[in-house]
């Protein structure tokens, strides 16, 4: 067994504009701001993660995350890898609520154990290699504007088309028929109204659009309404995912319990990283429930520790995989490859991504060492 005591953790802060902002219901994104992490073993081996926080869903900023990780560092100096749970619980512990932080770390101790063990991570996760697809997202705009965007992603091959609703009612029906009057009868339109409509506006817009053929609304209410979550889905026809109301797999057990959804939309910037997320698809498959894995605006190195984590699980039916294509810049090696928005995974160990040397030395830098 190879020597796993974690030596050396370091902290990149990146900054990677956006092609254009990116509006949902509770924020706009300008740029891509993640935090890097490498852990690095005493024998040399190292994993990569990354946290790209949404203030608006997770509470953490960069600046925030930064000043956690040195912390969170110097927690895990000299402590063995090799016993994730015993890793996840630290991070858990120490900063119960940087969900997006503690991903990071997650996700750099998977790529590392994988590593050790020389398979790639999904089979280190213990599933297979599928291919599988990605929708990609229009943010709101007008509905002529996200129209011409979803015949853009049509012709570019995308399989399905997300759009991001959570204004007020006559707007976003309008938004909805635009796009189906654009794109035709075939493609899948997902919604998401990221928290952005009260119970009796959902109800309204929900039953307004089930004629354009919806394959689910996304947190259509507040994230904390389990109650009128449940009652929405008495109401209207289109599916119901929860998203915001969902970060761990106490709230996966509560939502299940509740009959509050349909679908689970994981994203390890909400659950902490992979070793929640696959609590989470547990109790999914459990009760029932597909899931989807969504993500923020990461760049390539998240999404492919997503795409393993899909991958692995059958019952994680949807992805929702496209944060970087909004990106300026892919500073990313290696990783899952996207034929549009199919997506196939590398079979080197770990997950299989890296971040470009020369990207690093434009980000700022603090390491945490044992000495
Ligand atoms: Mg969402």
């Amino acid at each position: 067994m190879k020597n796993l005591k974690i030596a050396r953790v370091d902290i990149y802060k990146s900054d990677i504009p956006l092609k254009e902002p990116f509006v949902i219901a509770i924020m706009e994104v300008l740029a891509s701001q993640s935090c890097f992490i490498r852990i690095t073993t005493e024998s040399g081996l190292y994993g990569m993660g990354e946290g790209n926080p949404y203030w608006a869903i997770t509470g953490e900023t960069q600046a925030i995350n930064l000043a956690g990780a040195e912390d969170l560092a110097r927690m895990l100096i000299g402590r063995d890898a090799s016993d994730i749970e015993a890793r996840v619980t630290d991070l858990q512990g120490f900063l119960p609520h940087n969900t997006t932080l503690r991903s990071a770390f997650d996700m750099a101790l998977y790529d590392l154990l994988a590593k050790a063990a020389g398979l790639p991570l999904y089979a280190f996760l213990r599933g297979g290699r599928r291919v599988f697809w990605t929708d990609n997202t229009i943010g709101i705009g007008e509905p002529e504007y996200m129209a011409a965007k979803a015949v853009r992603f049509k012709e570019e091959g995308f399989q399905a088309i997300k759009a991001k609703l959570g204004t007020t009612v006559e707007p976003d029906i309008e938004r909805i028929r635009k796009i189906r009057e654009a794109i035709g009868p075939d493609l899948p339109i997902r919604t998401d109204a990221n928290q952005g409509w009260d119970y009796n506006t959902a109800v309204r817009v929900l039953r307004a659009i089930e004629p354009f053929g919806v394959q689910y609304c996304e947190q259509p209410i507040a994230a904390w309404d389990y109650a009128n979550l449940s009652r929405l889905r008495e109401k209207t026809s289109i599916a119901i995912m929860a998203d915001e109301s969902l970060f761990d797999h106490h709230d996966a057990f509560k939502l299940a319990a509740g009959g509050c959804c349909d679908y689970f939309n994981i994203k390890l910037a909400k659950s902490g990283g992979i070793h929640t997320a696959l609590k989470i698809n547990a109790i999914g498959e459990a009760a029932g429930i597909p899931c989807m894995v969504g993500c923020m605006t990461e760049t390539r190195l998240a999404l492919t520790a997503c795409a393993h984590l899909i991958s692995a699980r059958p019952n994680i039916r949807f992805a929702d995989l496209d944060g970087h294509l909004f990106l300026k810049e892919d500073p990313i090696t290696g990783g899952a490859e996207y034929k549009v928005g199919e997506i196939h995974l590398p079979e080197t160990p770990g997950h299989g991504a890296d971040v470009d040397p020369a990207f690093l030395e434009r980000c700022e830098c603090v390491s945490i060492t044992s000495d």
